[in-house]
């Protein structure tokens, strides 16, 4: 080395200004900034290497290490949203769909076009106001008799949208499958009404339960619904619904009265068209590859 110094000035000169450089500022950035981060500084993991040329030669060194990156607080939100996504269970179809997407074009009817504008625009103001709604314990109960009206995408909607805004934990399920998990973790064992399942259902700071006005209820549905909704009603947790049935009859299906008296107290009613989109879309969409299909 002291060879190619003496040999070459310019090269003595680099080094030197290198050694120099190194000097004053000794800490070297070793992570190289990407794209993925939104501050351009680390990789996207929200991590920076670094490492002190003066620490090199001390006994012990320790002379490399990680910083957290500005952008890292901001990462662990996201990772933090898509872990509730996941933990939510939204049906997959619908798990980017949000208010503004929810298109009302897609009724033929004119009246049914209406009530899906007005069902939008209360979604969506739901969303907007949803601290005051959370304070008072109001959720939604999306209501059409008829199936397939986009009672389901639009409640996942909502869901999304305050999972995204609000950080809120949320859980999502079919009412027969909230069932079915209850009556699992029974196992045939004495029927206690503390389960872990019935306490998670109990607690979850967002519930969502879809089809309320299942077909055939049975006492045991009747009893855990009540156990649920009355415990979330008195400490006013934010429950949403979708059925089949207007809350005033939901005293067919769950005939003690209990249920739907809850749901009355907990939910403002929305109502949803009766017409079904759900048919024209597999159409449109049959028609998309079959254009593939036959030019
Ligand atoms: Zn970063």
């Amino acid at each position: 080395m002291e060879q190619m110094m003496k040999q070459d000035p310019r090269f003595a000169k680099r080094m030197n200004d290198a050694k120099k450089s190194l000097e004053s500022n000794p800490v070297e950035i070793l992570t190289l900034p990407s794209d993925k981060c939104p501050y351009h500084k680390c990789d996207g993991t929200g991590w920076i290497w670094k490492r002190d040329w003066s620490k090199r030669h001390l006994p012990n060194k320790k002379d490399e290490w990680q910083e957290q990156c500005d952008c890292y607080e901001q990462l662990m939100k996201q990772r933090e949203i898509e872990r509730k996504l996941d933990l939510a269970q939204i049906p997959p179809i619908f798990k980017d769909a949000t208010v503004n997407s929810f298109d009302v074009n897609l009724y033929k009817q004119s009246d049914s076009r209406e009530t899906a504008t007005t069902a939008k625009k209360a979604a969506a103001n739901y969303v907007s106001n949803f601290k005051t709604m959370q304070e008072y314990g109001k959720g939604l109960y999306l209501f059409s008799e008829v199936k397939g009206s986009g009672k389901t995408r639009l409640v996942s909607s909502i869901a999304n949208a305050l999972m995204k805004m609000y950080g809120v934990d949320l859980a999502f399920l079919k009412a027969d499958d909230l069932l079915t998990q209850i009556k699992k973790t029974f196992n045939g064992k004495t029927e206690s009404t503390e389960s872990e399942i019935i306490q998670l259902f109990r607690n979850v700071e967002v519930l969502v339960i879809d089809d309320i006005a299942v077909e055939k209820s049975t006492d045991f549905a009747e009893r855990v619904f009540f156990n649920v909704l009355d415990y979330r009603l008195e400490h006013k947790k934010v429950t949403l619904f979708t059925g089949n049935k207007t809350i005033d009859n939901l005293g067919n299906v769950y005939i003690e009265g209990r249920v739907s008296s809850r749901i009355k107290k907990m939910s403002l009613e929305v109502y949803m068209p009766e017409e079904s989109i759900r048919d024209d879309e597999a159409e449109s969409e049959n028609k998309e590859l079959e254009k593939i299909l036959f030019g």
